[in-house]
C-alpha cells in the first residue's frame, strides 16, 4: 500500500520518514496529562461494568462532554468492528446491536465503561458504492468530532486480518496521524486463519501499514483472542500520557 497523500483527505504529502518519525513519537509518553482515572485495571472495570450504550449523534456538537478518556472505534464495513466491541464489553447482550439498527449506521454512536473511559462507533468508511459526497460528508464529521472531543485519546482502526493491507486503512492511519490521534491497530478474524497463517499476515499488515512491530495485535470475537491485550494496551495509551496532550 502507497502511503501518500489522499487527496479527500486534504492531507499534505510527507515523506516516509517523517510519518514513521511522527508516529513514534506520537506512541512515546509525552509528559503525563491523565485524564480522568479508573480504580482498577480497565479490564476488570469492564468486567464489572460492561460497555453501555449512551445514545447517537448526528452533531458531534451535541455530545455530552466527559472527563474520562475517550476511545474511537473505526474501520470498514463488515470488518468485525460491532462483534469486536460485543467482545471487548465481555457481557452476553449484545452492545453494538444498537450501531446496526438502520438509520444509525450513519451516527456516532457513544458508550461508557463504568470509571474507566467512554467510546464511540464512528460509521463505518470506505464503501466501495458511497458517492463522493457522502465520503466527503464521513470526512468532515469525524473531523469536527476530533476537533472537539478534547477526551479523545486514542483510535482503534480494525482491519481484516485475512486480507491485503488496503489503501483505505492506510489512508485512515494517516488521517488519525495528521489528527495527533494515536491509532491502534486491531486485526480481526484471525481465527478464520490456519496457525502457519497468522505470523506471515500479521507481518504483511505491518509491512504494508508501516506499523510498530507490536502491532497489529490478533483479534478474533469468537475466540475472544486480543481482547485482553486490547483492552491493556488501551489502559497504557490512554493513561500514561501517549495521548494527545
Ligand atoms: P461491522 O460491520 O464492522 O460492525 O462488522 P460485524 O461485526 O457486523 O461483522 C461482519 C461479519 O463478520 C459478521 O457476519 C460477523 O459474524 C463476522 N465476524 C465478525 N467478527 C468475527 C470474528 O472474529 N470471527 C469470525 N469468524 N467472524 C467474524
Amino acid at each position: 500500500v502507497k502511503r501518500a497523500s489522499v487527496c479527500c483527505l486534504a492531507r499534505p504529502m510527507v515523506s516516509l520518514s517523517a510519518a514513521l518519525l511522527a508516529r513514534s513519537v506520537l506512541l512515546l509518553p509525552t509528559g503525563a496529562r491523565r485524564v480522568g482515572f479508573a480504580t482498577m485495571s480497565w479490564i476488570k472495570e469492564v468486567d464489572r461494568s460492561g460497555v453501555t450504550f449512551v445514545n447517537s449523534f448526528t452533531d458531534p456538537a451535541q455530545m455530552p462532554r466527559s472527563t474520562l478518556p475517550e476511545i474511537t472505534l473505526v474501520g470498514r464495513s463488515n470488518v468485525g468492528k460491532s462483534s469486536a466491541l460485543n467482545c471487548l464489553s465481555g457481557r452476553r447482550k449484545k452492545v453494538a446491536q444498537v450501531s446496526k439498527t438502520p438509520g444509525r449506521t450513519r451516527l456516532i454512536n457513544l458508550f461508557s465503561v463504568g470509571k474507566a473511559c467512554m467510546i464511540t462507533d464512528l460509521p463505518g468508511y470506505g464503501f466501495a458504492k458511497v458517492s463522493v459526497e457522502m465520503q466527503e460528508e464521513w470526512r468532515k464529521n469525524v473531523e469536527k468530532y476530533l476537533r472537539l472531543r478534547d477526551n479523545l485519546r486514542a483510535a482503534v482502526v480494525f482491519i481484516d486480518s485475512q486480507r491485503e493491507p488496503q489503501q483505505v486503512d492506510a489512508q485512515i492511519l494517516d488521517f488519525l496521524m495528521y489528527n495527533e490521534i494515536p491509532a491502534l491497530v486491531v486485526a480481526t478474524k484471525v481465527d478464520k486463519l490456519k496457525s502457519s497463517q497468522l505470523q506471515p499476515c500479521m507481518a504483511a499488515l505491518r509491512k504494508g501499514l508501516q506499523l510498530s512491530p507490536d502491532q497489529p495485535i490478533p483479534f478474533s470475537s469468537v475466540t475472544d483472542t486480543g481482547r485482553k491485550e486490547v483492552w491493556n494496551y488501551l489502559e497504557e495509551m490512554c493513561t500514561s500520557g501517549n495521548g494527545r496532550t
